[in-house]
């Protein structure tokens, strides 16, 4: 595996800060309708693993607040929840959420900030992190924290994960802002006893915000969770269109209880939703079991699936880059191998 190298370096209009302060982190934990997001739950595990005091913030409306909080004072070695409500921030905007990141930042000591790897984050953290002149590490995979010399190093995938680029913040960067690979840290617990302190923070009302919140539409399906899921399904471009796909893949996901994924080709030919799509412009993935069900493998793909545990591969190419990954490849017709697989597993 290649390997690079960066340090961050802050401009040198950059303004200062005092630095040698313990660590102490602020976690953005998102929600859906209350409940929190796995990805948010393994921002916490990253945060934890600087070694000092973690704090999380929420925002909602009134609606949800209370239980997320509720639900994140009960988590393992979170110091406090900050908390804000407005319902600006029932289906929040970054751009909304930004001057209060940025007012809690200046009235407060946290050295890092952090989030997971979602949309949100990836648009948040930058926008905040760019105004105090730092950059945000996107996409970490393992963090250290050095308290000797105020440092942090990053470790986090590039080119598509062909490499990994070891990123060095030291204490000229006074706020660590990174984004967390969901599937390189285990998701936060809740522990017995575990009562964080909870604090009311005041949201800040934006009156000129540029974008406006018209609707969430969240795909529906009662299959695992694909982001999470312990097995998942995957199919190429070689399930010819949207019902093959559906009955060749479906009846081998309920057999095994698996999450359906797709390759980008499957998504472009309108095979499958775009929440499908696995690899470098999709999810990110690493279940138990991967089946790549007539996908090539192109290095797009694998960025979102070769850290999977064990991957089984179905293609009719022997050639094919899938199999350089698979732990178990079968050169075979998909249209024959699956069906003959249901049976067995139904038995
Ligand atoms: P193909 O490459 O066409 O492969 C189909 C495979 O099916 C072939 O190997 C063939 O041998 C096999 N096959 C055909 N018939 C059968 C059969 N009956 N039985 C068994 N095997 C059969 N791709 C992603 O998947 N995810 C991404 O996130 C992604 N991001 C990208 C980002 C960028 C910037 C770019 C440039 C590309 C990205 N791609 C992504 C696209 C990627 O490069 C490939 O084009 C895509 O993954 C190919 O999908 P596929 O393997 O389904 O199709």
């Amino acid at each position: 595996m290649l390997r690079t190298s960066t340090r961050l370096y802050r401009p040198v209009c950059a303004r200062t800060y005092a630095t040698g302060a313990p660590p102490h982190a602020l976690v953005f934990l998102e929600h859906r309708k209350g409940t929190i997001e796995s990805g948010s739950l393994s921002a916490l595990t990253a945060a934890q693993q600087l070694g000092g005091q973690v704090s999380a913030l929420v925002i909602g409306s009134s609606e949800h607040v209370g239980g997320v909080v509720e639900q994140a004072k009960k988590l393992k070695g979170l110091t406090s929840v900050l908390h804000s409500t407005s319902p600006q921030y029932a289906e929040p905007l970054p751009e909304i959420v930004t001057p209060l990141l940025k007012k809690l930042l200046s009235d407060s000591s946290f050295t890092h900030v952090v989030s997971a790897t979602s949309s949100f984050g990836k648009s948040l953290l930058p926008r905040v992190s760019a105004n105090l002149d730092v950059p945000t590490v996107s996409d970490v995979t393992s963090v250290e924290h050095d308290a000797s010399n105020d440092s942090t190093i990053f470790t986090r995938p590039v080119y598509a994960g062909n490499a990994i680029s070891t990123v060095s913040a030291p204490s000229s960067i006074p706020i660590k802002f990174f984004t967390v690979r969901g599937t390189a840290f285990a998701a936060a617990p809740t522990e017995e006893g575990s009562n964080a302190e909870a604090k009311a923070v005041e949201p800040v009302q934006v009156d000129d915000c540029p974008t406006e919140h018209i609707k969430t539409t969240i795909a529906k399906s009662d299959r695992p969770d694909l982001s999470v899921a312990s097995r998942v399904v995957s199919g190429g471009r070689a399930l010819k269109d949207a019902k093959t796909f559906e009955s060749t893949l479906y009846p081998l996901a309920d057999v095994l209880g698996a999450a359906v994924g797709a390759s980008r080709a499957a998504v472009d030919s309108g095979y499958a939703d775009n929440s499908l799509q696995v690899g470098q412009t999709g999810k990110v993935v690493a279940p138990e079991l991967y089946m790549a069900l007539g996908i090539s493998g192109a290095i797009q793909h694998l960025a979102g699936m070769k850290d999977s545990k064990l991957i089984v591969a179905v293609n009719k190419d022997p050639d094919a880059p899938i199999f350089q990954v698979a732990d178990v490849g079968l050169v075979a017709d998909l249209f024959e191998v699956v069906p003959q697989l249901v049976e067995q597993l139904k038995k």
